[in-house]
């Protein structure tokens, strides 16, 4: 009887649960990792996203083989070839995965047929995870075992991340007093969200120059065959925990104390301001959502940081990191197919190619993605995904967008963000209406339009913003579903104030960029 682990790129932690449930004989159990060329070729994905999930994976092995584990890396075409190979090289008799977060590769393992048992064991990384007690060995994850997501949400009239997110800060008590919220409030939105004042100066993010092993991944990216997108040449991410450490400390030094007031603010040339840059690392399991809120409360107590940004960093990764996760796992299967705009528009072929666009928002905001991998939260909501909600773009298309371009990208978390947050294509599962908006916010929130061939403040003229003939284009064109959710009341009263003719103008600027931008660039 030899038990053998099969661990994925994102489960990269000595802690991950199909380790843990083996830890007392290292030696004896095998354990395989394996990068798939078949895999990347999925989608065109960022150079930078493969050599971050590669490169992390090698050195991850290293890592594993020093604790004294037996490990085996292969680099293959697929998936099934080295591991039918290495359960019968190893009499493998029962084969022990975490379950991966992606809906699709659980049933990828749960359909193999290796000739051995095949059993799942319940994710660890995420604090409102589905842990069984049986499985529940280390000590830390004890006081989170018992209750899912599910278990929260079904009992529930609305699905609202605030509710969730004061029941986690009461459950894991952070940022408590007494089973209160310390500071007496639950949310300081009002003291964040500041418009970028003129002179910022935000701190540098850690930059990691390329090691010998993730300079040979970036020659084998550079080489592969299949469509990609960005290059390898700013590679300057982490790739070990010790790294994604390091990132997290730099945050907590030089980035938290500012967080909260620019937390919405864009500027050009600033691609990270005192964003935390933590998303690749978590979603890879190099860091963990615990040791991050634990670190961040721990720097409000001793180094007496401003509540305002210590709460701003928790609301994020305690509040809308786990309340998404959850919800994926809590809808239906067919969740990312949902399109209750009936979008259908292709994506515009300058996703792939930021110089052929002349909307500045989007060419600086696109230029950094190629160049990183990275945009901020407000940049991914209210640039991108806002513009393809209002011209119509289909979901499903700019989820495959996103996958592909994002160095932080993972089913989970695209499904929820793209098709529930920035598209509202499920109709309001969880977001009470549609992040839809004008050129007045990104005029507002960023740089951006100082440097622009178009007008933020006109909408039915020549030099009109397409950000404002497209928002009341898509006013007025799902003004009867828009109805239903009470939300958007003052918004259509100013539609209904709208004159006619400026309207009609307005719609047919809409269509003839539409028409002009109809031949989208899917995945090539
Ligand atoms: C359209 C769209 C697409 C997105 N795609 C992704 C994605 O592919 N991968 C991803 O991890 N996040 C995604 N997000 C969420 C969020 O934008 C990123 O997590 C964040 O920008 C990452 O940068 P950061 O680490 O500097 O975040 P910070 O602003 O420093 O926030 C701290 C942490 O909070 C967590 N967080 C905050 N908001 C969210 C959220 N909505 N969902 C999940 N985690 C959140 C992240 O782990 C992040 O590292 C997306 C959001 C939108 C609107
Ligand atoms: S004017 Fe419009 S297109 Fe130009 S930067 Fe501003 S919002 Fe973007």
């Amino acid at each position: 009887m030899t038990t053998g682990i099969w661990i994925l790129g994102t489960q990269l932690s000595l802690e991950q649960a199909a380790l843990k449930s083996c830890e007392d004989d290292p030696e004896n159990t095998p354990v395989l990792m394996i990068e798939s060329q078949a895999h990347a070729a999925q989608r065109r994905y960022h150079q930078q996203k493969l050599v971050l999930v590669w490169s992390a994976m090698r050195h991850f092995a290293i890592q594993l083989q020093k604790a004294g584990w037996r490990v085996t890396y292969e680099v293959a075409t697929d998936f099934i070839t080295p591991l039918q190979n290495w359960v019968q090289q190893n009499q493998i008799t029962e084969l022990r995965v975490m379950t991966p977060s992606d809906r699709a590769l659980k049933t990828f393992i749960q359909q193999l047929d290796l000739g051995c048992q095949i059993s799942l064991i319940p994710d660890n990384h995420f604090l409102w995870s589905q842990i069984t007690p049986e499985f529940d060995s280390g000590a830390c994850y004890e006081r989170w075992s018992t209750q899912a997501f599910q278990n929260w949400a079904n009992n529930r009239k609305r699905i609202l991340m605030e509710d969730f997110y004061r029941q986690g800060r009461k459950r894991f008590q952070v940022l408590m007093e007494e089973n209160q919220p310390v500071g007496g409030k639950w949310n300081f939105d009002q003291d964040n969200r500041k418009p970028p004042p003129n002179n910022l100066t935000p701190p540098s993010p850690p930059k990691f120059s390329p090691d010998n092993i993730t300079q040979a991944v970036m020659e084998e990216v550079q080489a592969l065959s299949c469509s990609t997108y960005g290059n390898v040449e700013n590679f300057q991410w982490a790739v070990t925990r010790e790294q994604a450490q390091q990132v997290l400390n730099h945050f907590i030094e030089s980035a938290l104390p500012n967080f909260g007031p620019y937390q919405d603010a864009m500027v050009t040339g600033e691609t990270t301001l005192w964003h935390s840059l933590l998303s690749p690392y978590l979603n890879l399991g190099l860091l963990t959502p615990w040791e991050v809120i634990v670190a961040v409360e721990q720097a409000y107590y001793q180094n007496r940081l401003p509540l305002n940004s210590v709460e701003g960093v928790i609301r994020q990764i305690l509040g809308w990191r786990e309340f998404l996760h959850g919800i994926y796992h809590w809808v239906d299967a067919d969740y990312g197919q949902q399109n209750w705009f009936n979008h259908q528009q292709p994506l515009p072929a300058f996703f792939w190619d930021s110089s052929e666009t002349d909307m500045n928002c989007l060419k600086q905001v696109l230029q950094q993605v190629e160049q990183t991998g990275y945009a901020h939260h407000i940049q991914r909501l209210m640039v991108l995904s806002n513009f393809a909600l209002i011209v119509g773009v289909s979901p499903q298309a700019l989820k495959n967008w996103f996958h592909a371009a994002f160095i932080d990208a993972y089913d989970w978390v695209m499904e929820t963000n793209v098709i529930g947050m920035g598209q509202f294509a499920d109709g309001g599962v969880f977001a009470s209406k549609p992040y839809a908006s004008s050129a007045n916010y990104i005029n507002k929130m960023s740089d951006y339009c100082q440097d622009c061939c178009y007008n933020p403040r006109q909408r039915s003229q020549e030099d009109a913003c397409p950000f404002n003939f497209f928002y009341w284009d898509f006013i007025a064109r799902h003004r009867d579903q828009l109805q239903g959710l009470g939300r958007m009341n003052l918004v259509l009263a100013n539609l209904g104030k709208i004159d006619a003719e400026e309207l009609a103008q307005m719609q047919a600027l809409a269509e003839a960029w539409r028409e002009k931008h109809a031949q989208g660039l899917e995945e090539t």
